[in-house]
């Protein structure tokens, strides 16, 4: 039987490349919770309802029904797209502008219950990877390894900047920055499930670590976990 594996962290600290890749090692299902958000916020942007980073918050709770969000595994890239109402939003739901109104988004109670329900049901036969922000706090208090990541802000900066340059985006490093902070603060100082570490959290700061360092900590400390259910199921 396979465990869940909860990684939450600060924005752009890699979290999604350690658990797309961890996922890929151990056969396991990854879940990118922080999409769910990105693609309430696009069908929110799409629908007018924000604009200019401005919406009212009984308007976004109306149109919770007529949204519908699924994942499709994606035989060339070996990851999952997520879709918006049967389209692949995967591209859309990357970009700042997105980013940037998904915290404000992910502050409504009624957005987080949906979404916590939605990956509860994606997680509920384990053998699942997921991150996010409260994934080890509220959305799985009992999965079985929590990591907890963060990096130096500067390093997530230049990160997040080199990966939308690829995207072609055309953003300095101030904008990076604003918009990683910005996040961040939200992030922590929402009430409902703001980011702080599970007690049981294991910290993995990744600042001077390539991501195969950070694949082999993960994955040694996953693997010591199964085994360890294992024996204590054949000791029961
Ligand atoms: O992880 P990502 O940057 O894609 O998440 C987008 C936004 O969704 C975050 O800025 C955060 O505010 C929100 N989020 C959340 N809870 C999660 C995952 C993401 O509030 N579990």
């Amino acid at each position: 039987m396979g465990i869940t594996i909860a990684i939450d962290g600060y924005s752009s600290c890699g979290k999604s490349t350690l658990a797309k890749a961890l996922a890929a090692k151990l056969n396991y299902a990854y879940i990118d919770s922080g999409a769910m958000y990105r693609c309430v916020t696009l069908h929110c942007i799409q629908r007018g309802i924000i604009k200019d980073g401005i919406f009212l918050t009984e308007e976004v709770v109306k149109t919770l029904p007529a949204i519908h969000l699924s994942f499709q595994f994606n035989l060339k890239t070996k990851f999952n797209e997520s879709f918006l109402n049967n389209k692949n939003v995967e591209k859309d739901i990357r970009s700042l502008e997105v980013a940037a109104s998904a915290s404000s988004i992910s502050t409504i109670r009624e957005v987080r219950i949906q979404m916590v329900k939605l990956q509860r049901k994606m997680g509920e036969n384990k053998s699942v990877v997921m991150d996010g922000r409260d994934i080890g706090t509220a959305v799985f208090p009992n999965a079985e390894l929590k990591l907890f990541m963060t990096a130096d802000t500067d390093i997530r900066i230049q990160r997040r900047l080199n990966e939308l340059k690829l995207r072609g985006d055309k953003i300095s490093f101030a904008e990076v920055k604003k918009n990683l902070l910005d996040r961040d603060y939200q992030d922590t100082h929402r009430k409902e499930s703001p980011l702080i570490r599970s007690a049981d959290a294991i910290v993995l700061d990744n600042s001077e670590m390539d991501t195969e360092e950070q694949l082999r900590f993960a994955l040694q400390l996953a693997n010591e976990r199964i085994k360890n259910i294992k024996e204590e199921k054949i000791n029961q």
